[in-house]
């Protein structure tokens, strides 16, 4: 199971979902963009948007309608 899948029960509607991910080697912060399966279901669940790191360290945003 994904980290998203998993919190997402939790979610409620309107919720913003912040995704983090480390790489094991270094602990830099590695590209955590959702992947399409958790997009899906992170949809349903009703969040609004969804923030991830990206593999610079950079945050990025998704708005979902
Ligand atoms: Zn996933």
């Amino acid at each position: 199971m994904h980290a998203e899948m998993d919190v997402i029960r939790f979610a409620r509607s309107g919720d913003v979902l912040e995704v983090m991910r480390f790489r094991k080697c270094d602990n830099q912060l590695a590209m955590a963009k959702p992947c399409k399966y958790c997009m899906q279901h992170i949809q349903s669940a009703g969040i609004k948007k969804v923030a991830y790191t990206d593999e610079d360290g950079v945050w990025r945003e998704i708005d979902l309608v």
